[in-house]
């Protein structure tokens, strides 16, 4: 690893690695950007905002839970939960009681909620609009390589829960592709998933 910071723009300037860390930083502050344009107008953080856009995609109610949420945005419960009392104190979720377990409870969109997240759903378009300009390869290749980052950011403990193929029970290399053992059919790199339903974790 460089012993000289990314951030060095002196460094950075004979340092491809470096440049590319420098525009994924640029990239993650426009996610910030356009998450806070999209809650503002209510009153809502970055965070809030991508809570209701989890729940509006993610319909099994144990990926609903608060402790789920701290998991999957990294985060400590008590964060979380400060969070979600906004939202449920602007009508925007309720809580739903777990039959199996009277202390726990998942959280639901109400109808205003649903249509917020629905319109705040498609923030990131401006982000999405120059990927697909790329050609089918070049976003394939993409895909790929950010799939890697992804894998060693969990690996490395960074990032926690992740749903994509590398990290799934069901994933094999077969030959020199990628397996779904689940469909039972090979994947091309532009059919690896990200956030994939069926995903398993790896046990042990
Ligand atoms: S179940 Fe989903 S995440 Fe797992 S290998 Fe198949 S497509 Fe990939």
């Amino acid at each position: 690893m460089s012993k000289k910071s990314a951030f060095d723009t002196v460094h950075q300037q004979g340092s491809m690695g470096s440049k590319i860390v420098v525009a994924l930083e640029r990239i993650s502050e426009a996610f910030r950007v356009l998450l806070w344009n999209e809650g503002k107008a209510e009153g809502l953080s970055p965070l809030q905002v991508q809570f209701l856009i989890f729940l509006l995609h993610h319909p099994d109610g144990e990926k609903r839970k608060v402790g789920h949420l701290a998991a999957e945005f990294n985060m400590t419960k008590a964060t979380v939960s400060d969070a979600v009392k906004t939202l449920l104190s602007k009508g925007l979720v309720v809580k739903m009681p777990d039959p199996a377990d009277q202390r726990s409870f998942s959280l639901a969109l109400t109808a205003e909620g649903g249509a917020l997240a629905s319109r705040a759903s498609h923030f990131s378009s401006e982000i999405q609009t120059p990927i697909e300009q790329l050609s089918e390869d070049d976003q394939a290749n993409l895909l790929l390589h950010l799939l890697g980052i992804i894998k060693h950011l969990n690996r490395a403990g960074v990032i926690t829960v992740q749903r994509m193929c590398y990290n799934c029970a069901h994933y094999r290399i077969q030959g020199s592709g990628h397996f779904c053992q689940l469909m039972n059919t090979p994947l091309q790199a532009s059919e690896l998933r990200v956030d994939c339903p069926e995903h398993e974790v790896v046990i042990g």
